[in-house]
């Protein structure tokens, strides 16, 4: 479905989000009709909007000019076009070169201001930061766990293991307080120099390492911060972590804790499909 906005919009949404703001004001720059809804562009954002390339976090919810915000996707628009993209239907990924890249709350009604505030629901929004700072925890903590399984070397994490996270990860989901990972355990892992034998049988002492190492960096209250090269949406933010004896950082687009202390406690259960093939992390605070 393409959205015709019948004017330039003139540049990328900047994000507020990166910093944890949750409200602001801000300069309407387009509205255009959204699938029987009302789609509204601002020139800067406190909410976060689904990614269409990695989809981990889902989006903020709150107001816009007091209105609820339904939904709020990522649209494209290439230069000199007037046509948005919205969500799944943008044919480029994140952040490609000669297109602006919104965020576009999504309304049931529509948006007839110049200049509106913006509210995200900050009790939502605390509760997925905190699934999402787990999240990056709890895939350190899974490499660490994992690490002695490696009979090759493969690129490490911030701390030195084997990167398992990145080399096996096919889906994150971001929960309230929580996350789902999904691993792929297939032939290319195990050419890669992954071993799977006997992981079955040792799950649930993996899993008790992983909350081991997680119940010390929470004990730790170890500082956590987005580094952010731009203010527009799709700049290349990175995650930063200082755990005991390193600064670790992954590269992320979603939003965060400012202390591992924030999060209570941390735990993971672990979960092999029958056939093996897939490995199934739940994180969850409380
Ligand atoms: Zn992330």
């Amino acid at each position: 479905m393409l959205h015709d906005v019948g004017m330039d919009i003139g540049g990328s949404t900047s994000v507020s989000f990166p910093r944890g703001e949750v409200r602001g004001r801000s300069t309407v720059v387009a509205t255009f009709p959204v699938d029987g809804r009302h789609g509204t562009v601002v020139a800067e954002t406190p909410f976060h909007p689904l990614d269409h390339t990695w989809p981990d976090q889902p989006a903020d919810t709150g107001t816009i000019g007091g209105l609820p915000v339904a939904d709020c996707v990522t649209g494209a628009v290439m230069d000199g076009e007037e046509t948005v993209h919205l969500g799944p239907d943008i044919p480029v990924r994140r952040g490609t070169p000669g297109w602006s890249w919104l965020v576009v709350h999504v309304t049931d009604d529509p948006v007839t201001d110049a200049e509106v505030e913006l509210a995200v629901d900050a009790e939502a929004r605390r509760s997925l930061s905190a699934g999402h700072t787990a999240c990056h925890l709890a895939a350190l903590a899974l490499n660490a766990a994992l690490a002695g399984r490696w009979r090759k070397e493969v690129p490490a994490d911030g701390l030195g293991h084997p990167d398992f996270d990145q080399a096996a990860i096919t889906s994150s989901r971001i929960v309230p307080g929580g996350s789902v990972d999904v691993y792929r355990l297939g032939k290319s892992l195990r050419r890669r120099g992954f071993s799977a034998e006997g992981l079955a049988a040792e799950l649930p002492e993996i899993a008790q390492r992983v909350d081991a190492l997680l119940k010390e960096w929470v004990a730790a209250d170890a500082p956590v911060r987005i580094d952010s090269p731009g203010p527009e949406l799709t700049a290349r933010r990175t995650w930063h972590c200082g755990l005991p004896g390193a600064e670790v950082s992954i590269p992320c687009g979603g939003t965060h804790l400012s202390r591992t202390s924030e999060l209570g406690s941390v735990g993971v259960t672990l979960e092999l499909s029958e056939d093996g093939a897939e490995l199934t992390m739940h994180t969850v605070t409380g």
